[in-house]
């Protein structure tokens, strides 16, 4: 087949001018896999974008798809619905802290955000507080890309063109980044606690009776793999709940087995009241997400409605039934392969392994939890993010895909890798720091 013409498609969050100059285009994909169209092999450090939990090209998955669409390829789910979506939600359920058990599904990870911050919103105002509005996000946060998400979210390139109609009544806390306290920790930091704190002043100076929600990730792993602080979510945890404020993890990275357990929540043992879900839903295979409730949110929310619809929301493609089929295809496999209990298993390995890169020139810090690892290099003067992105290129050439936010490396592969595959991505990544100015 001839190449095809690369002009029309503009490409998301990529140079694309630079991109088109040296294209890199992937062919086909198993297993740990991608094979790109020169048919060389690349060894998936990233599971896609966070998101391939199961590997890739998984039978199970294709089965239950080529199935499902020669049954039903679609069906409305506006007053009318399929039983896969009820399975598939009760799937979901099973799997999410106790209690936080009904279950809105959306396409992504962003839908699920601005979903969960609505239903933040339709909480308070069917309790009686509809003053409370106000919604807290944290620095550095990636909550996708809606209006709502970018508007809670801390990442400035991703605000600052939108900035003037982002939503009002935002405000912030602080990251907990710290590379004088906490570099080179394994797992959790001990220091930054109290980091939460910050959110005390916050609802000083709003008031309490001001603010519906407080949304952070657990792990932020956009933002170059911020790992909580011991002590850290559960202090949140004790702050929003003295003060009527819901809590809102968003586990879009984290959950379905990232950490070694279902959610983070599950890992941490700190329990929010919403949580939003979307990448390892369905192993990526169909665009799916979904976003967890708490029972007693919900059931608040249809009692207080008279009659008729409770909550005006959701997508022509809620619950599709394929994405419903490979939720449910996805979740058996992690069940079945106990991929949740592997990733928890190598996660010591994978922390070895990562951190055997200290030292190697250029590297400042890394972080890791799970399967999850950022390496942070120091950055070129005036050109922040080149540094890895030549590490990128050159471990690209090498057979092994990594991703780079910034100038900080991540890694966080399918929950099926092999010990000799997280050697070959830090040896490669190792080899690729010594050769660069
Ligand atoms: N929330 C978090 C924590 C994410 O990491 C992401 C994507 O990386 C999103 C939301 C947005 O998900 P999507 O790209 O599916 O909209």
């Amino acid at each position: 087949m001839t190449q095809p013409d690369l002009s029309n498609l503009w490409m998301p969050f990529t140079a694309n001018r630079q991109f088109k100059s040296n294209p890199r285009l992937l062919a086909s994909a198993k297993g740990m896999y991608y094979t790109t169209t020169h048919g060389q092999q690349v060894l998936d450090s990233t599971a896609g974008l966070w998101c391939v939990n199961a590997g890739h090209g998984r039978e199970e998955i294709i089965e239950a798809l080529s199935e499902q669409t020669k049954r039903l390829d679609y069906a409305p789910s506006f007053q009318i619905g399929h039983e896969d979506s009820f399975r598939a939600a009760t799937a979901v359920a099973e799997l999410m802290p106790n209690g936080i058990d009904r279950i809105f599904f959306t396409n992504s990870g962003s839908e699920s955000v601005d979903t969960a911050l609505k239903i933040a919103l339709a909480y308070h105002r069917a309790n009686g507080e509809a003053h409370r509005t106000r919604l807290i996000g944290r620095e550095r946060g990636y909550h996708g890309v809606g209006f709502g998400g970018i508007s809670v979210g801390g990442i400035s390139p991703n605000r600052k063109t939108f900035s003037s109609v982002l939503l009002p009544g935002v405000d912030h806390i602080r990251h907990t980044h710290s590379f004088e306290k906490n570099a080179f920790s394994r797992g959790q930091p001990a220091w930054g606690a109290h980091l939460a704190d910050h959110l005390e002043e916050v609802i000083a100076l709003h008031d309490a009776s001001t603010i519906a929600a407080v949304i952070v990730e657990p792990l932020a792993g956009s933002t170059g793999v911020l790992i909580p602080p011991q002590g850290y979510l559960e202090r949140l945890r004790e702050i929003t709940k003295k003060h009527g404020i819901l809590l809102i993890f968003d586990e879009v990275i984290t959950a379905f087995g990232r950490l070694g357990a279902a959610t983070a929540s599950d890992l941490f043992g700190v329990k929010p009241d919403i949580i939003t879900l979307a990448k390892g839903i369905s192993n990526a295979a169909v665009p799916a997400g979904a976003v967890a409730v708490d029972r007693t949110i919900h059931d608040t929310i249809l009692n207080a409605a008279q009659s008729g619809i409770e909550f005006f929301h959701g997508y022509t493609y809620s619950a599709h039934p394929l994405a419903t089929a490979a939720i449910q295809a996805s979740l058996s496999i992690y069940r079945n392969e106990q991929l949740f209990e592997r990733a928890a298993s190598l996660a010591n390995y994978f922390e070895e392994a990562a951190h055997s890169l200290q030292g190697k020139p250029h590297v400042q810090d890394i972080r890791n939890l799970g399967l999850v690892a950022g390496i942070e290099l120091s950055s070129r003067e005036n050109a922040v993010g080149a540094r890895a992105s030549e590490v990128f290129q050159k471990c690209f050439d090498n057979g092994v895909l990594i991703r780079y936010t910034g100038d900080t490396l991540a890694f966080s592969p399918p929950l099926i890798i092999e010990k000799s595959e997280i050697d070959k991505i830090f040896t490669t990544v190792g080899q690729a720091l010594d050769s660069i100015a």
